[in-house]
């Protein structure tokens, strides 16, 4: 009795009332299907139960599960409808031949994709570079082409980034993919406009996300494609997601597209997709209104390039294509929230810019219809790399112009990881933006932040290079053991001690002022300091910086060595303050022949006279008669080889101040 208690337990296990999930999924990895909702928020229960394709006005959803997906979802007791897949509609027109899949209306078999790709290289050596990913859980390849001149180098270009049909039964964008890349190589030096995107950014293309999907009955035809990856994944479920983090399950594929992606400094990147016609900006993981909602950052900018790809496919279709949802455009979780999608990945955390593009309402077209959503689709292709270019771009070194990673941020404008990093191989980076004034901090440990001026972009296609130096906060180097600055008056006296000395070492003195209170991080060198020589003992030096103006001054020292190496000190700041009065100084040397130095100082600028009198009173010539700052000022005078020894008399003059000393020139 209880042996068949057992029994009876373990079949219902598998049936759901009258259902039997195994003659659901009988010669099945995936099964797609629909059912209706009453209310929204259902689906974000739904969302992590299942893998939603479509919700078709807010009620009926169409989906994809794999068997223990399914089992899940059958616990919510839905009605639904089990829909023929969509790769098993048609029997695609396929091809093994280059010639013939060149004309583009015919999908490849798995082996003349990778020759097609290897092709593209041979052909285009200069400009085409194969890189493989790496391999699929049953050992296909992940491919891109590089696209760029000087294929061979990582240059201070922009990289841009297309890929498609990660879902393997969405097979449009991977026909289209490989006729762009063969339109961009046939037209470099040809067309004016696809040279100039090949010369100055770095395009990479990825034809085929999921080739174990697409190719699930073998390598010779996507008939009976699927969805999921070989282990019946979601792979746009299974990226990094916002609110969940890594994937605990993360499929072989996802890893090959983070490594790509966390190698390289991807800015700008598009996902093809099909099943609907729309371009879906972020986020996925939150709607954009209601409850839990989030914007990002760069909205208003998104749906203006997700219009942009809309609005020209619909200019070149017929009525209909790329008109649906907003215009041919969508916020993500506005139309249904998922998690773990790369779209959200690129966004959240490799700090780009990526949206999801449904290319064409039937996921498998016959292939004849492929040079249509060619024609559709191509202008767009174009225009959406080219938003790489616009925006506020540049390069970030440090001083002594080694490229530098750095964290780029918009003053009062970043949020949710919105803010982009320069890229730490070239230092390049690009912040594509709506038209508006924005300021840029840039911030890099062990360096001081850099604040912009405010900078002005005019329009969607303005372009704006701020190129920055970073200026290391650099300890003081080992050898240094003190460096100090004093003020005197207008003067900073510089001291400071080494520990050792080597052979040919001096020290460059070098200056960085504060006018306003903003930083100007020109290093000015004001001095250089020849080393002492060889010894052990410590070694003190001085260096004065005279008749400086009133601000706020940053010294630091550059330890030149014999091999060409050399080492910051840390900083010292000194302020020179304006004077508070006038006052003229008692000359020195005094008496004096036949030079000496007059001083004075002035809490205001205006013009300044300094007059010599002789014992009479009568004016024997002028010394000073000019407009200076408020500050400390001196002058040297040298008395003329006819002027006789004895007393006069110095007057300086500015405005109503007046004063007057007494001076001894001695023969
Ligand atoms: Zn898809």
């Amino acid at each position: 009795m209880k042996n068949i208690f057992t029994l009876l337990l373990i079949s219902t296990s598998l049936l759901f009332g009258q259902i039997d999930i195994r003659e659901i999924f009988e010669n099945k990895s995936e099964v797609y299907f629909k059912f209706e909702i009453i209310d929204r928020s259902e689906l974000n229960i739904l969302t992590n139960i299942i893998s939603i394709d479509n919700v078709v006005n807010g009620k009926t959803v169409y989906a994809y599960a794999n068997i223990n997906e399914f089992e899940e979802f059958l616990k919510l007791n839905y009605d639904f409808e089990i829909l023929p897949n969509p790769s098993s509609l048609i029997v695609p027109d396929m091809s093994s031949n280059l010639e013939d899949i060149t004309a583009w209306d015919v999908y490849p078999t798995y082996d003349a994709y990778v020759n097609l790709m290897n092709q593209f290289q041979t052909n285009y050596p200069q400009i085409c570079k194969i890189v493989d990913a790496g391999n699929t859980v049953q050992g296909r390849k992940i491919l891109f082409v590089k696209i760029s001149d000087n294929v061979e180098q990582r240059e201070a270009e922009p990289q841009f980034m297309y890929t498609s049909s990660m879902h393997g039964d969405e097979l449009t964008g991977y026909v289209l993919m490989l006729r762009l890349i063969d339109s961009l190589l046939t037209s470099y030096g040809n067309d004016a406009r696809i040279t100039n995107m090949i010369n100055n950014a770095e395009i990479w293309i990825n034809p085929l996300a999921n080739p174990d999907g697409t190719y699930r009955s073998g390598n010779n035809t996507v008939s009976g494609a699927t969805r999921y990856n070989f282990n019946n994944y979601d792979l746009n479920r299974n990226f990094p997601d916002p609110v969940y983090g890594v994937n605990a399950n993360q499929q072989i594929e996802v890893t090959r597209f983070r490594t790509i992606q966390e190698a390289n400094n991807f800015s700008l990147i598009a996902n093809f997709h099909g099943g609907a016609e729309v371009v879906n900006y972020p986020w996925d993981t939150w709607a954009n209104t209601g409850t839990n909602s989030r914007i990002h950052a760069d909205q208003t900018w998104y749906q203006y390039i997700s219009h942009l790809y809309a609005d020209t496919c619909q200019t070149y279709s017929p009525s209909g294509y790329m008109s649906g949802f907003d215009d041919g455009t969508t916020n993500g979780g506005d139309w249904y929230v998922i998690h773990g999608g790369r779209q959200d990945y690129t966004n959240w955390y490799r700090h780009g810019r990526e949206v999801t593009i449904e290319i064409s309402n039937t996921k498998l077209p016959p292939a004849s219809q492929l040079p249509s959503f060619w024609e559709y689709n191509k202008r767009s292709f174009l225009n959406y790399i080219e938003h790489i270019f616009y925006g506020i771009n540049g390069i970030v070194t440090d001083t002594a112009g080694n490229p530098l990673r750095a964290k780029i941020t918009i003053i009062s404008h970043d949020y949710d990881s919105s803010e982009v990093y320069s890229d730490g191989v070239t230092g390049f980076y690009t912040r594509m933006i709506q038209p508006g004034n924005y300021t840029l901090k840039f911030q890099s440990p062990g360096f001081f932040d850099f604040i912009t001026d405010q900078i002005q972009i005019a329009n969607y296609n303005s372009s704006v290079t701020v190129n920055v130096q970073m200026v290391p906060t650099a300890p003081i180097p080992v050898e240094l053991v003190s460096f100090t600055a004093n003020v005197n008056k207008n003067d900073v006296e510089l001291n400071w001690t080494t520990a050792t000395e080597t052979n040919n070492r001096g020290f460059e003195i070098q200056r960085s002022v504060i006018p306003n209170g903003v930083r100007n991080l020109v290093w000015e060198v004001v001095g250089f300091l020849n080393g002492n020589g060889t010894t052990t003992e410590p070694m003190n030096y001085s260096f004065i910086d005279k008749n400086l103006s009133a601000g706020i001054y940053t010294y630091r020292l550059k330890q030149i060595d014999l091999d060409g190496g050399y080492k910051y000190s840390g900083e010292v700041e000194v302020t020179i303050e304006s004077p508070a009065y006038f006052s003229l100084e008692q000359n020195y040397p005094n008496p004096f022949n036949p030079s000496t130095v007059i001083s004075w100082q002035s809490p205001v600028s205006g013009w300044q006279t300094i007059k010599l009198f002789d014992i009479l009173g009568r004016e024997v010539e002028t010394i000073v008669d000019g407009y200076y700052d408020a500050g400390f000022h001196s002058t040297l005078y040298i008395a003329n080889s006819s002027l006789p020894s004895g007393v006069y008399f110095y007057q300086l003059k500015a405005g109503e101040y007046s004063d007057i000393k007494k001076m001894i020139l001695m023969r």
